[in-house]
């Protein structure tokens, strides 16, 4: 049986939709769990997650619900892996990352990414004086099924690859030491919000005495926009990335979604690179949470509804 949550975060109303006048909530707060929707037709209806932080939320209360138990488990070599779903605009990077990865050391701003490497050294500091630590980060992204390296432009087309010492690996992907706390700013493509970024922590720990070695993931994953791009007639390079990106979160929702059947059914991890790079940290000995990020706005209601609807289609709560 697999660890899967699946998360819901609405952002605060933009200066642009609150201009607009969209004042009608189409989200109306029941608890901590549920709320219901209302879509454009004024039909309500009910949906419950695992955990619904609503517009009042801080980056704080997130990163401790969603991300504190998974860098736990990593310290005990249990993988993890953080997703954020949604629409562009719908708040995945500011969740994931923050508003600003600039000097963000003190900011209350800042995001999931800093705090994970924040808390792995809390963790650290913390542990037995029998522990070595190693803790590595890698950046990649994945544009049009093509795997590039944010910390190495050179390597733009790396490749997923698999052998029994080191299980599903990018071979030739840049780690880097995490030297200290501060995480810097990531260099995505004026493209970001059609491709997918993956933020790799490897944690890995020896201990001193008999010298045997563990290592625990952490995955976040800042997933390319969810919008149906097709509706607004695109053509040419946009329509095929559309494509490309329903197909790659499409295979995203049908690895979860077998994950959590009770049937045992196939997992397709193999259906997109995405899946493929996660393997060993959505199944098995693995937690993963799904963070579906939404507008408050009446403005984006269709929107908004298919990311509920992906959200309560991966996990039958
Ligand atoms: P996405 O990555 O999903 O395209 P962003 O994270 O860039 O969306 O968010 C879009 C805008 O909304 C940004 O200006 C961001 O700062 C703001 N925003 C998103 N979530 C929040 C939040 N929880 N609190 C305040 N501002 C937010
Ligand atoms: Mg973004």
């Amino acid at each position: 049986m697999s660890n899967v949550a699946v998360c819901v975060r609405i952002r605060p109303l933009s200066e642009k939709e609150a201009q607009y006048g969209s004042m009608v909530p189409c989200i109306r707060r029941s608890d901590q769990e549920s709320f219901t929707f209302k879509d454009d037709k004024e039909e309500e209806s009910v949906f419950t997650f695992d955990r619904v932080f609503y517009e009042d939320s801080i980056q704080a209360d997130v990163f401790e619900f969603v991300a504190k138990p998974i860098v736990k488990d990593a310290m005990n070599a249990i993988n993890g892996t953080i997703l954020a779903y949604g629409q562009t605009g719908a708040g995945k990077t500011h969740t994931m990352e923050g508003p600003n990865m600039q000097n963000l050391d003190d900011s209350s701003s800042k995001g999931i990414l800093p705090r994970v490497a924040q808390c792995i050294f809390e963790f650290i500091q913390a542990a037995d004086e029998t522990s070595e630590f190693l803790i590595k980060l890698s950046m990649v992204e994945i544009y049009m099924e093509k795997i590039r390296d944010l910390l190495d432009a050179t390597k733009n087309n790396l490749q997923v690859k698999e052998n029994r010492a080191k299980g599903i690996f990018i071979a030739g992907v840049t780690e880097v030491g995490l030297a200290n706390r501060a995480v810097g700013a990531t260099q995505m493509n004026a493209e970001s919000s059609r491709s997918h970024c993956v933020f790799l922590f490897t944690i890995q720990q020896t201990n001193s005495e008999d010298r045997s070695m563990k290592t625990g993931k952490v995955y976040l994953v800042d997933l390319a926009g969810s919008e149906k791009v097709e509706r607004t007639g695109a053509e040419g390079k946009l329509l095929s990335e559309a494509k490309m990106i329903n197909k790659s979160l499409s295979a995203l929702g049908n690895v979860i979604n077998a994950l959590t059947s009770e049937t045992g059914s196939h997992v397709p991890y193999r259906d997109s690179k995405l899946t493929r790079i996660l393997q060993e940290s959505l199944g098995g000995n693995s937690r993963t949470t799904l963070l579906c990020c939404c507008s408050p706005s009446s403005l984006h209601v269709s929107e908004t509804l298919s990311t509920l609807r992906f959200g309560s289609r991966a996990k039958q709560i």
